[in-house]
C-alpha cells in the first residue's frame, strides 16, 4: 500500500497571496496536485472551466451536496464553493499530496473530517497592503473588493485555529516557509507508521501496540 499523500489546506483573507503562493509551491513540488473546486460564482476573464474551478449553476451545486459529492462546501462572498471529494480521495490514497485553497469555514470542515490535514493561514502584512493588493489585482468590481476587504478582519480572527501562520510580506520568503512546512510535515514520525512496519515486516497496528484481530 502506498504511503498516503498529505492534505495541505490554505486559507486567509482574499488578496493575502494564497493563489500566488499555491502556484509557486505547485511548480516546485511535482508530487503536489491542486484540488479544483466547484463554484456558482460567475467565471472571470481568463478563467477556464475545470482548470480554475468547475463552474456550476446553483441547482447543479445543490444536487452535488445532496449526493454527498463534496468533502466540504460553504457560501463565501455570496457564492457557493465546494471541494469535490472523489478527486481528493483518489490522489491521497495513491500517495499524491493535495493542495486546497479554502475559506475558513471550509478549512474547519476539512480539519474536523481529516485531523491529519495540515492547515496554513496566509496573512497579509497589514490591512493597507491587503487593500493595495486587491486593487492592483483588479479582478473584482469595486463592490466585490469592498466585500472582501470588509471580511478581512473577521477572517483574521480565525488565524489562531490554524497549524501555521505565514505573514506574506516578502513573497519569496513566504514561499520558502511554505515549502519548509511541507518538508517538515512529510518527516513527521506519525506519518511513518506504514514505512516502519514495512521495514521490519510487521502489520502496521503492531507498531502501535494493537492486537491483531
Ligand atoms: P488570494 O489568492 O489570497 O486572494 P492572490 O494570490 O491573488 O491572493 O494575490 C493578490 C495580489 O497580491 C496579486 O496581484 C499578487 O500578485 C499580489 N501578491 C501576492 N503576494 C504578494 C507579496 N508578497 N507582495 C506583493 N504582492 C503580492
Ligand atoms: P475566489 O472567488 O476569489 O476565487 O475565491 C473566494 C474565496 O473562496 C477564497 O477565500 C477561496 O479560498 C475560497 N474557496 C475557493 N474554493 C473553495 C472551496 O472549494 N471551498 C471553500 N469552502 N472555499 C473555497
Amino acid at each position: 500500500m502506498a504511503t498516503k499523500g498529505l492534505l495541505l489546506v490554505m486559507s486567509g483573507p482574499s488578496g493575502a497571496g494564497k493563489g500566488t503562493l499555491c502556484q509557486a509551491l505547485l511548480e516546485r513540488r511535482p508530487n503536489l496536485r491542486f484540488s479544483v473546486s466547484a463554484t456558482t460564482r460567475p467565471r472571470r476573464a481568463g478563467e477556464v472551466d475545470g482548470v480554475h474551478y468547475f463552474f456550476l449553476t446553483e441547482d447543479e451545486f445543490r444536487e452535488g451536496i445532496t449526493q454527498g459529492r463534496f468533502l466540504e462546501w460553504a457560501r463565501v462572498y455570496g457564492h457557493l464553493y465546494g471541494t469535490p471529494l472523489e478527486g481528493v480521495r483518489q490522489a491521497v490514497d495513491s500517495g499524491v499530496d493535495v493542495l486546497l485553497d479554502l475559506d475558513i469555514q471550509g478549512a474547519r470542515q476539512v480539519k474536523d473530517k481529516m485531523p491529519d490535514a495540515i492547515s496554513v493561514f496566509i496573512s497579509p502584512p497589514s490591512l493597507e497592503a491587503l487593500r493595495e493588493r486587491i486593487q492592483r489585482r483588479g479582478t473584482e468590481t469595486d463592490e466585490e473588493s469592498r466585500l472582501r476587504l470588509g471580511a478581512a478582519i473577521t477572517v483574521m480572527t480565525a488565524a489562531r485555529e490554524f497549524d501555521y501562520i505565514i505573514v506574506n510580506d516578502d513573497l519569496s520568503e513566504a514561499g520558502l516557509t511554505l515549502d519548509a512546512i511541507l518538508t517538515a510535515e512529510r518527516a513527521r514520525t506519525s506519518r511513518h507508521e506504514d514505512f516502519l512496519a514495512r521495514f521490519v515486516g510487521v502489520w502496521p497496528g503492531e507498531m502501535k501496540g494493537e492486537k491483531r484481530g
